[in-house]
């Protein structure tokens, strides 16, 4: 009987699947593979991944298996990886899903060319983002460069299109014989380390059950949408205390659940849902846009990954102190909800996206420091890591990106605070020195007396800088590389 290889990345599911439906369409029988890659997280082989990438690839063997098929992990250089178990197999051919980023590209290209060498096909198929990344274009014929547009144009697409699941014919994975002969196991891949896991992280499911559970409390499926999270999404979004955004990130960066299903259950959600409910489904529909564009970006501008995706910013003079980066990743910089969302991903591997955003600008803006140092640290904690989305986030922190809005959006901590965390809920639940601050106070605990100040927070340091002066320091950064002379 023939056979294929399914290599699974972060993609880790085998319901609504574009790849596996393909490989699986060719009548062959077909090898699940995973390869653990130590190499393939741009912060390196990092607690948060492993512990990710443990349950997560645990769930899938579990589902393979209750198809009478299962997974074969190993760990390595898919390089040398992938060849090996097509010579093992006898397999004619690798199915995948293509993954933005350099460096799976380059893990690709080095892929493809050793399995021309044996003889094998190499199918690399695009199920990540929901409209595939060559399917809208400008009037000009470019890709879109600005959000807005492009979140038209992907909404008309859509409309048009009217995607479906993706069935995948589930029975087939039964035949299996060319699994006997490869003991590789998941534990077996992850060595005398195990899991490792980050003891702090919290006990959270990567499998599909887990996401489609959390898709279904958020989207009110079975009950009234417009009591569902989806319907307040609007008005809850940008609060960082309230458990109002979906947490559907860790699942749509692994793969558990397809982006297309999340936009799929948000239509369903709008059609029960009255006007104002409609307004929250639209609004989160965007952030699933915003997924995509960013996704898209780096199809179009690979060049971003590694630096300023406006050129003119590649070079900027940064400022900073290394001294200050400690403060800002130790949460002990003297700005409340700054410190909050610092503590808030070290313990949890997640941050809420308004508190991302203005740690972003805080490390950039405030603390003149370089957007990929906070890229880079993003990468090692967040649970939810995308190159992509990481990438684009933070160069529209930075002003380096996509962003229309010039160099001069600095957010001010302490404004963002008091907007966004009126009562002080979110700094008092992640910055415990700050608990017995009143609200008037708790996003600029400094402008309490001594006295005050000694009795209710002795413990919490004063600002590292001062905004308005690091504002100024900011601009004249800014200014000083789009004047500079072109080389
Ligand atoms: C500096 C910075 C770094 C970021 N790094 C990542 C990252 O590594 N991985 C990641 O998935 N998101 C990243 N984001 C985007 C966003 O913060 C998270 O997707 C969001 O907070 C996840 O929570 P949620 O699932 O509850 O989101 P919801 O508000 O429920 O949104 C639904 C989904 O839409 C997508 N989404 C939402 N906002 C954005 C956005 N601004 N950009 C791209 N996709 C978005 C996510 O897949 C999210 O799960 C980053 C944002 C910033 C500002």
């Amino acid at each position: 009987m023939q056979t294929v290889i399914y290599w699974f990345r972060r993609d880790l599911r085998i319901e609504d699947h574009a790849g596996l439906a393909a490989a699986l369409a060719t009548g062959a029988q077909v090898v699940p593979v995973y390869v653990v890659d130590p190499a393939a997280n741009p912060g390196g082989d990092v607690p948060a991944t492993r512990t990710v990438m443990w349950r997560g690839l645990h769930a899938l063997d579990a589902a393979l298996q209750a198809q009478g098929s299962r997974l074969i992990c190993r760990r390595g250089d898919p390089a040398g990886i992938i060849p090996d178990l097509v010579r093992a197999t006898g397999a004619g051919a690798v199915f995948a899903l293509r993954k933005q980023g350099a460096y799976f590209a380059a893990r690709d290209a080095q892929v493809a060319t050793a399995l021309a060498a044996l003889g094998a096909q190499w199918h690399l198929l695009d199920d990540d983002t929901i409209v595939p990344a060559d399917a809208l274009r400008t009037k000009t014929g470019g890709p879109y460069t600005v959000f807005t547009p492009f979140a038209k144009q992907w909404l008309a697409y859509l409309r048009a299109q009217e995607p479906g699941e993706v069935l995948v014919p589930l029975a087939r994975l039964r035949l299996v014989p060319a699994l006997r002969d490869l003991p590789s196991t998941v534990a077996a891949a992850f060595g005398a380390a195990g899991e490792a896991a980050d003891a702090r992280l919290p006990a959270f499911a990567v499998s599909t059950e887990a996401a489609q559970a959390r898709l279904a409390a958020f989207t009110g499926q079975g009950d009234d949408p417009n009591q569902a999270p989806i319907a307040r999404y609007q008005q809850q979004r940008d609060l960082p205390a309230v458990d109002g955004t979906s947490r559907l990130s860790l699942h749509l960066a692994w793969g558990t659940l397809s982006a297309r299903a999340a936009y799929l259950a948000a239509l369903g959600a709008a059609r029960g849902c009255n006007d104002d409910g409609r307004a929250g489904c639209r609004a989160w529909v965007t952030e699933l846009a915003w997924r995509d564009f960013y996704h898209h970006i780096l199809d179009h501008a690979p060049y971003a990954e590694r630096s300023a995706y406006q050129t003119q910013y590649a070079t900027l003079a940064w400022e900073g102190e290394a001294a200050h980066f400690a403060a800002w990743a130790a949460g002990r910089t003297g700005y409340p909800i700054v410190d909050a969302a610092m503590r808030q991903i070290s313990t949890t591997g997640w941050m809420h996206n308004r508190a991302r955003m203005i740690v972003a600008s805080f490390l950039v803006k405030d603390l003149l420091l370089n957007w990929q140092l906070g890229e880079t640290y993003f990468a090692q904690r967040l649970i939810d890591h995308d190159v992509a989305s990481n990438n684009g986030g933070w160069q529209w922190s930075a002003s380096t990106g996509t962003d229309p809005q010039p160099y001069f959006r600095i957010f001010n901590p302490t404004s963002q605070g008091e907007k966004f965390d009126a009562q002080g809920d979110y700094v008092r639940r992640w910055v415990p020195e700050l608990a017995r601050v009143p609200a008037r106070a708790i996003h600029a605990p400094w402008q309490l007396g001594n006295a005050e100040r000694s009795a209710l927070c002795p413990d919490y340091p004063p600002p590292i800088v001062d905004h308005a002066t690091q504002r100024q320091r900011a601009l004249a950064l800014f200014q000083a590389a789009r004047t500079a002379p072109k080389a």
